[in-house]
């Protein structure tokens, strides 16, 4: 029965899709398997479980079992945590459709831009053994059969792209390809934020979010994030792909998982004197095509003609035009025929997207980490939370085979963090939490991590072992929240302007009031927003000014910060409601005693008792 061709038309229409080797394959199989199957992606709410339910076939069965078992995990909430959000991905590579699929899993709408038209990178990736785990359990091996090999450890981008686009429009992703995400628009009249596209694929309708996640690789970064910048030594990386015909003697050749020099000088040393190719290591893998990775020695490029000249500048050396693209090619075939002892037969490079070999070579020792990994964007009240996921978050650094493992946790972290949004828990907390857990990706190793992967979610303390997601606090985030006062009514404006650190006029005034409100009260001389403070006797003193019945000052010992911020605290949020931004510890400390938290609290104390005087 299994191998039968199907009579119905819908079963031919899925195992066509799941089937579909290309990006336009993909949709154009999958737009016609809902249109046979009256059911309409847009109607995200209700997709999944419409198409499973309109869709009897039991090859389909076989993966709604997989996205079942997934979904029904406690994190989503029945796919109700994010009901009401709705969330705009830039960017189809692995992360941004790895986050698109929790996020369609959390119960969000989710639109997923991407500016290529197809998915043409062969290169093929490392993986760690959860992210197989992980692609296993959203049902890839019904996707993509070579997968259920037992120790695969290696995928191509496009591949990984594929599975994971089909499983993102399952759910109900809506995935616009050969659509390039331009920048953000602000919320004007009543449209809340949108996005510059082009082409426009909604000109009358355009897609309002509350949620941005960047996707968009290494060298992307939205408005408001800065990249730090990490060069090491110059390491000259070439990639190269062949034609892979899956014949019995290519399946004969076996691949290398990673020769480096260190541990095979002899095959280094044949390798340059019969060929005048230097190397530092080399890898091979098999999938759709044979791709090589080597990092080349300068010398030896410049020996063989293809660097030109040499620059001690990494971006002048490898510059288009100091590249000698057919001796490149010379060098990458040799390269790989040296290395597989000449038995691929009929070595023949693979087409890259642009028709041309698809060989490359590049500097990959400089390296992009962002500063922060999320931020709140304000407009005329609308607020938009801003995530960083994959190469674009932290660019990882390819030997170590991070990439996609570590690409994958950013998108589960960034999920948690939907999800806090979602539920409605306080802003500064949702970002405080975020760059908590941010602080560990780089140092996520397999080793570190959990090893119980079928524990796993997004929740990230079933990832990390070590994990204290209070290890940064409010009061350090108050600068990624963005607010532009520019676009508030007066009365928010002058609010703002109270909690901004540069707005001087308002902060000044706040200033004068505390120096006012303090004056002649013992061992308390208020003339900063920090230092003065430290004690915890001037916010006593300023209670105290306004309630004197509240607190004894004769009782309070200068020495004793710690308990006097305690006392002050508890009060003004008993009296006044107004929640601590810092932790009494550290407003006793003149290191730790944030500036910008100090005016927003104070901001509070002021209207608290100018506002409502008993
Ligand atoms: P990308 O894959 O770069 O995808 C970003 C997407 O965003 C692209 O499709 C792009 O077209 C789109 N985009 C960008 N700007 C816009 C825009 N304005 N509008 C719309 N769309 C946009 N990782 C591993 O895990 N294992 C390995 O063995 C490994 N080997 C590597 C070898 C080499 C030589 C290199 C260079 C990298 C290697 N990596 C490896 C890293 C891995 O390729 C990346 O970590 C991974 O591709 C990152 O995925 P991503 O989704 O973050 O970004």
């Amino acid at each position: 029965m299994a191998n039968q061709e199907p009579t119905d038309p819908s079963h031919a229409l899925f195992d066509l899709f799941v089937g579909a080797k290309t990006c336009r394959d993909v949709q154009q199989h999958f737009s016609a398997l809902c249109v046979q199957l009256q059911v309409d992606p847009k109607d995200y709410r209700v997709f999944y479980s419409k198409l499973k339910e309109r869709l009897n076939y039991w090859k389909a069965k076989a993966l709604w079992v997989k996205i079942d078992k997934r979904a029904s995990h406690k994190d989503y909430q029945q796919r109700k945590a994010c009901a009401k959000n709705k969330c705009l991905v830039l960017g189809a590579g692995p992360c941004g459709l790895r986050a698109a699929v929790e996020l369609a899993l959390l119960g969000a709408q989710v639109l997923v831009v991407e500016k290529r038209a197809s998915f043409s990178r062969n290169n093929v990736l490392h993986l760690w053994p959860y992210t197989i785990y992980d692609l296993r359990g959203l049902g890839a091996k019904k996707l993509y059969g070579h997968i259920a090999q037992p120790y695969l450890d290696h995928i191509s981008i496009r591949q990984l792209q594929l599975i994971l686009l089909k499983v993102a429009l399952v759910l109900g992703v809506e995935v616009l390809t050969a659509v390039e995400f331009q920048g953000l628009e602000e919320p004007s009249g009543n449209k809340g934020w949108t996005a510059k596209l082009h082409p426009n694929p909604h000109p009358t309708l355009a897609f309002e979010f509350d949620v941005f996640i960047s996707a968009g690789g290494g060298s992307f970064l939205p408005d408001g994030f800065k990249h730090k910048e990490l060069r090491g030594k110059l390491a000259i990386g070439i990639t190269a792909n062949f034609t892979n015909r899956h014949t019995a003697a290519e399946g004969q050749v076996e691949e290398i998982s990673g020769v480096a020099r260190i541990y095979n000088q002899k095959f280094f040393h044949d390798l340059l004197t019969q060929t005048g190719i230097d190397l530092e290591n080399i890898v091979y893998y098999k999938d759709d095509t044979h791709y090589f990775v080597m990092t080349a020695k300068k010398k030896s490029l410049l020996k063989k003609g293809v660097i030109k000249q040499d620059y001690s500048d990494a971006e002048q050396l490898l510059a288009r035009e100091n590249v000698d693209h057919d001796a490149l090619w010379r060098y990458a075939y040799e390269a790989a025929n040296f290395s597989t002892n000449r038995q691929l037969p009929d070595l023949e490079f693979a087409t890259n997207h642009a028709g041309r070999p698809d060989v490359a070579m590049f500097d990959f020792t400089c390296m992009h980490r962002a500063e922060h990994a999320s931020l709140v964007r304000e407009r005329r009240g609308k607020k938009l939370l801003m995530g960083l996921v994959g190469d674009s978050l932290v660019e990882p650094f390819w030997p170590l085979g991070t990439g996609i493992a570590r690409g994958f946790f950013a998108a589960f972290d960034t999920a948690w963090m939907v999800r806090s949004w979602g539920l409605g828990v306080p802003y500064l907390k949702v970002l405080a939490e975020r760059e908590s857990v941010y602080q560990l990706l780089s140092q996520t190793t397999p080793e570190n991590t959990n090893k119980n992967y079928t524990s796993y979610s997004i929740d990230p303390t079933t990832r990390y072992r070590h994990v204290n997601l209070s290890a940064i606090q409010v009061h350090q985030v108050q600068h990624l929240y963005d607010v532009n006062d520019k676009s508030l009514p007066t009365s928010k404006k002058n609010k703002a302007a109270h909690l901004r650190q540069g707005s001087a006029g308002g902060v000044e005034d706040l200033l004068r009031w505390c120096q006012k409100n303090t004056a002649g009260y013992a061992g308390v001389e208020v003339k900063d927003f920090t230092r003065s403070w430290t004690s915890g006797l001037a916010l006593c003193a300023l209670i105290h000014h306004f309630r004197p019945q509240l607190i004894d000052m004769s009782s309070l010992n200068e020495s004793d910060a710690v308990h006097n911020h305690q006392r002050a605290m508890d009060l003004l949020e008993q009296e006044l409601s107004i929640s601590p931004v810092m932790a009494a510890s550290d407003m006793a400390s003149s290191a730790l005693i944030d500036k910008l938290s100090m005016v927003l609290y104070l901001t509070q104390v002021h209207d608290g008792f100018t506002k409502n005087k008993k």
